[in-house]
């Protein structure tokens, strides 16, 4: 056990929802009880948005990320970089890759990961892509690697379109191919047919209509039947639960995502608040615009929970405004069922997105 006193508040995972939570904090000029603890798997947390212009080359690595230590030492909270492999909040303890620690109120906003097919040894390199960490790492030795000629990029939400064309630019010598059951649906028609002339345009093959249930040697599969092959594979497959949510003792939905009310805390234990892809709550997508509202009510629940004060209520909005990054400095909007697409509106996504990251202290 690290230190016999249980920790007033412990952050796992320092996802959009904390990472807003602490600005606010900040700029309000609160500073949460002494012994407050942040533990992120890495020294900084990445602005997803900007990662497809980071493999575009229109960001560098610190452009999209924000480094985790000089926020907490503003903030005086402690800042561990480790693990969370598991959590028993029957009785208030959290473990990591390294050591266990007993906590008071814990906030979990430790994301997601992409669901994966069966992929049997000796495949072709595959890489999710989250953690982003470890993505850019298989996306620079890819680079680098005169044998992959063909990177097969499954799923069919933004982040699968945006990958797929970033990695376009990237490596242009590359054949790419798309797989998924139907792109963008979560997005009006006309967005979906601009994607699909963006893709056309960039020479990036689409396959709809099936999934990869297994990957063998360099072969996609659906169930025995081959799709396709090819070098490499990402997996942009959208949010799937972290293990360790199912086990924690926390109520959890069929998916195994932890279940919260409006006020952002678990449903079976108070004591416990979830943010981001990591929640489920009714209405709130899986998606950082959500995570990003529910910063602020976050922000404030924590501390009021704290205080013994009574807690607001985050209602998820009804749609949100998507930019999707394309070539050319240009980006693509979706909003209700509204679609544009243009330089200026890359010009307002990159002015969003480097807002964001900048608000940040660097040291
Ligand atoms: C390429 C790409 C582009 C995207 N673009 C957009 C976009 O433009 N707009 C949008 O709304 N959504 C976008 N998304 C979706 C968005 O990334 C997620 O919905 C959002 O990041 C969820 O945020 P979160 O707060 O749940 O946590 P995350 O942002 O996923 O952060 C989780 C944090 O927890 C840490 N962590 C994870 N596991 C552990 C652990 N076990 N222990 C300790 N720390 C841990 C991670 O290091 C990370 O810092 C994109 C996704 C991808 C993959």
């Amino acid at each position: 056990m690290n230190g016999s006193q249980a920790r007033p508040l412990i952050l796992a995972g320092a996802g959009h929802a904390h990472l807003v939570a602490l600005k606010h904090w900040l700029d309000e000029g609160y500073q949460p009880p002494q012994q407050t603890l942040l533990i992120n798997a890495t020294p900084q947390a990445w602005y997803s948005g900007m990662m497809p212009g980071l493999l575009a080359g229109r960001y560098n690595e610190t452009d999209c990320a924000i480094a985790l230590e000089p926020l907490c030492k503003k903030l005086n909270i402690e800042f561990l970089i480790d693990k969370v492999t598991a959590v028993d909040a029957e009785h208030h303890r959290l473990t990591t890759s390294h050591t266990q620690f007993d906590y008071r109120l814990l906030s979990i906003n430790t994301g997601g990961q992409p669901p994966s097919p069966d992929i049997t040894a000796a495949s072709i390199p595959t890489a999710p892509v989250k953690p982003f960490t470890k993505f850019i790492d298989a996306w620079q030795s890819w680079k680098n690697d005169a044998t992959i000629k063909k990177i097969a990029v499954i799923g069919g939400g933004a982040a699968a379109f945006e990958v797929s064309l970033a990695l376009r630019q990237s490596m242009p010598a590359t054949e790419i191919v798309m797989l998924c059951q139907t792109l963008l649906e979560q997005h009006s028609q006309s967005v979906a047919r601009k994607a699909r002339i963006a893709l056309q345009k960039a020479a990036i093959q689409l396959q709809e209509h099936l999934s990869i249930t297994a990957i063998h040697k360099d072969c996609l599969m659906n169930e025995t039947q081959v799709i396709c092959q090819a070098d490499a594979v990402v997996m942009a497959t959208g949010a799937a639960p972290l293990p360790w949510y199912q086990t924690a003792g926390l109520k959890t939905d069929k998916a195994g995502f932890i279940q919260i009310n409006n006020q952002l805390q678990s449903l079976s234990h108070p004591d416990v608040f979830v943010t981001g892809d990591a929640a489920s709550l009714p209405g709130a997508a899986h998606s950082g615009v959500y995570a990003v509202r529910q910063g602020p009510v976050l922000a404030q629940n924590l501390k009021c929970q704290i205080e013994s004060q009574s807690l607001s209520k985050y209602q998820p909005q009804k749609n949100a405004l998507a930019l999707m990054a394309l070539p050319e400095k240009k980006a693509l909007m979706s909003y209700f069922n509204i679609s544009a697409q243009g330089q200026l509106i890359g010009l307002w996504k990159n002015y969003l997105d480097k807002r964001f990251v900048m608000q940040y202290p660097k040291k």
